[in-house]
């Protein structure tokens, strides 16, 4: 267990008595899809918008090293672990209700399958896309999360996110700054609350057969059999230019360091076949890079983020 300085012990504290359920030496890998990591010095469970703001703030005015965990399915913790306190927006922050006829509110907790089922109960189209992405509405707005040819930004109207003086802001879809992959959040100033979703009416067979038809395609493409993060790479900024097919051509199917391998599957996700340490990952992205970008000149880009354990 390691040993708590005052400031993390004081905000622990005030998590507490915010009635935030706080993990000591939690370990990670249980907290992303990868199934790798070591333990972070604390983390707590996120309750209210409201107590994020607070807590935030706190650690902020404390010098307490943080970071926002949605569902872990787009991160790389080190075989170290975090040196620091992880504020889990999960399941104890996931409300979701319907602002009028075609708006639908879900806090950053939420998950992104629930999100898109609601949309389908209320036969509200344009979510389909996301259905079977495994992030929470926070992550999936701070990534811009998007497949089959839609994206976040096209969806949301509203996102509520709190800066680090704990303030409360709503921004609008131009605000977040969207691009691909990418929003303004990534700079790190404001931590996501909540998203507000406007949707057409559609009609709910349409809707549940495009979800079920996307849902098929995962199936059949991906290798959701082992543990991963997704697509590793992004696609580069070139019509007709995928990363899985850059990696394939270059004959790197199936190339392994230690447990990490580029999948059998799908040449475009990195696999933890067993036993994968961060070192194993981050090598196997290395030698990637460099060999397609010797083969085709293309250095492609990393989407999976990388959490280091102290900065
Ligand atoms: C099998 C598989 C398939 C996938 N398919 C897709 C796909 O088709 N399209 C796609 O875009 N992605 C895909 N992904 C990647 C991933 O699911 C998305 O990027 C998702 O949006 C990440 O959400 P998360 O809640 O898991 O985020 P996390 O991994 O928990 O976090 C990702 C980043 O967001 C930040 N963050 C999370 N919540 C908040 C918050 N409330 N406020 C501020 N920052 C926050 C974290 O600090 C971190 O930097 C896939 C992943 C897997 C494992």
């Amino acid at each position: 267990m390691r040993e708590l300085d005052m400031n993390t012990r004081s905000l622990l504290t005030l998590a507490e008595e915010l009635e935030c359920r706080v993990f000591l030496d939690e370990p990670l890998d249980k907290h992303n899809t990868f199934r790798i990591g070591g333990s972070c010095t604390a983390m707590i469970d996120i309750n209210s918008p409201d107590n994020l703001s607070q807590l935030w703030e706190e650690a902020n005015r404390l010098g307490i090293r943080t970071m926002a965990l949605g569902n872990g399915s787009n991160v790389l913790f080190d075989d170290k672990g975090f040196d620091g306190v992880i504020f889990l927006i999960g399941s104890s922050m996931d409300k979701i209700y319907m602002r009028s006829d075609n708006v639908i509110v879900a806090q950053a907790g939420c998950p992104l399958l629930k999100l898109c089922r609601f949309a389908l109960e209320h036969s509200l189209s344009g979510l389909e896309f996301a259905y079977g992405i495994p992030g929470s509405v926070g992550g999936a707005i701070f990534m811009n999360a998007g497949a089959y040819g839609g994206e976040i930004k096209d969806v949301i109207k509203f996102g509520r996110a709190v800066d680090r003086e704990g303030r409360q802001f709503e921004f609008t879809a131009e605000q977040m700054k969207f691009g691909y992959r990418s929003s303004r959040f990534l700079a790190g100033d404001e931590l996501i609350v909540e998203g507000e979703f406007e949707l057409p009416s559609g009609s709910y067979d349409d809707i549940q057969d495009k979800m079920v038809d996307l849902m098929g395609r995962r199936r059949e493409k991906q290798p959701l059999n082992l543990p991963s993060a997704g697509s590793t790479f992004k696609r580069p900024d070139v019509e007709g230019v995928y990363a899985g097919k850059l990696i394939e051509d270059s004959g790197l199917r199936g190339f392994s360091v230690g447990g990490a391998q580029v999948s059998e599957k799908h040449c475009g996700f990195v696999v933890n076949k067993g036993g994968a340490t961060s070192g194993d990952v981050l090598e196997l992205i290395k030698q990637v890079q460099a060999k397609v970008e010797k083969d085709s000149g293309y250095l492609l880009e990393c989407e999976v983020r990388y959490i280091p354990y102290s900065v």
